[in-house]
């Protein structure tokens, strides 16, 4: 059995990401300044999106984005069950109802015919995942979004890196990425909001710091403008300097972050397919290019000898540490009691929050750790 304990994710920080942010701590200007600005600027280059926006957290992204849109009471919004939950608690918080497609039993991600089938006349937004670090099928969603005029959001949150038909992903139309310490890259927390709508980008800039409409940090006047007025009321979720020279430093080792990733899973679905009872998720067909954010797998409890919540218990006594993306939003207590959603809604969206976990990956794992896995798998199905 291994020694140390595996977790199934840890930040790969080097000494350059430590300078970077020490600079910062030492320059005499620490929140939103220059490291922000070139941050956004590098970022949307990177995925080659026309407008970039840092802010404190996906969750911060999101909540500005349904405030910009005016999306609030009688109005629905189509986002998976499986998905994080602070969607699904932001779409509530701003009276919205949310409204769940089912999921494809084995890529985890919505089709325009499972979404299609939440359409109505209130649907005003639709916030598909593209899942695990593989892109979803954008263009038929993108069809259905405009046949029907509502908006297309794409929750980047595993997707730092991912194509679409050889295009990053936020590129085109609006994403929002994640910098949480798990995902592909970090900023300790932070996120992204892409878009290359110039008018929402600009309202989003807007409500991020009080509606003033300025930046904390001016270059020109070395400030902020003291004589700056509430635009519109706004919020308070722009990113310090201080995460934003991290951002700067991690977006330059994201691709071969990725690519060790992409080596790691690899070797992971060659030593699985000895395992009969174990099922990784299905690459799509579709023409995309995976970031591998995370490695998920279902155990087979048909087959097995118990259920997945013994299971990763039976591995975290072998020193594996695993994760679980995610848990059926719908079914959770709150949602639950509040809004009576009841098992049997979303039949593949239960199956998998019932069979789903996710297997140590990340950039600093070598292949002995992949096999360590594999082994204390092995070592739990014989007994
Ligand atoms: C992490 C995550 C989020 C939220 O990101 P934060 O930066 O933690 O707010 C949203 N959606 C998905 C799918 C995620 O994995």
């Amino acid at each position: 059995m291994r020694k140390e304990f595996l977790p199934f994710s840890r930040p790969s920080v080097s000494e350059e990401d430590i300078s970077a942010v020490a600079d910062v701590l030492r320059s005499g200007w620490i929140t939103t300044g220059p490291q922000n600005a070139a941050f956004e600027q590098q970022f949307s280059k990177y995925t080659g999106g026309s407008h970039a926006v840092a802010l404190v957290s996906a969750t911060a992204a999101m909540h500005l984005l349904l405030k910009a849109l005016g999306i609030g009471p009688g109005d629905e919004v189509i986002t998976p069950a499986m998905t994080w939950v602070s969607t699904i608690n932001m779409i509530h918080m701003t009276g919205a109802t949310p409204v769940f497609a089912d999921i494809d039993r084995d890529t985890l991600m919505v089709t325009d015919k499972t979404v299609d089938a939440c359409v109505s006349k209130k649907t005003r937004m639709i916030i598909p995942v593209h899942f695990a670090g593989a892109a979803l099928d954008l263009d038929p969603l993108r069809a259905l979004a405009e046949k029907h005029n509502f908006i297309l959001v794409e929750d980047a949150a595993h997707a730092a890196g991912t194509k679409y038909k050889g295009e990053k992903i936020g590129a085109r139309g609006t994403a929002l990425f994640s910098f949480h310490p798990i995902k592909n890259i970090t900023t300790g927390e932070g996120g992204m909001f892409v878009s290359d709508d110039k008018d929402l980008s600009d309202t989003i800039r807007k409500l991020k710091f009080h509606g003033l409409g300025v930046d904390a940090f001016d270059r020109t006047t070395h400030g902020r403008s003291p004589q700056a007025e509430v635009l519109m009321p706004g919020f308070k979720y722009n990113m310090p300097d201080i995460l934003a020279a991290l951002g700067i430093s991690q977006l330059k080792r994201l691709d071969a972050f990725n690519q060790k990733r992409k080596e790691l899973a690899k070797l992971y679905r060659t030593l699985l397919t000895e395992v009969d009872e174990i099922i990784p998720l299905k690459v799509p067909d579709h023409d995309m290019s995976h970031c591998w954010h995370l490695f998920i797998v279902r155990l087979n409890t048909d087959k097995s000898c118990c259920s997945r919540d013994v299971f990763m218990d039976e591995l975290k006594k072998r020193n594996i540490g695993t994760g679980l993306h995610f848990r059926a939003a719908h079914l959770q207590k709150y949602y639950r009691e509040t809004m009576g959603f009841k098992p049997g809604m979303l039949p593949h969206t239960e199956w998998n929050s019932d069979r789903i976990f996710s297997l140590p990956l990340f950039p600093d794992m070598m292949p002995e750790d992949v096999e360590d896995v594999v082994k204390a798998i092995k070592d739990i199905l014989v007994r």
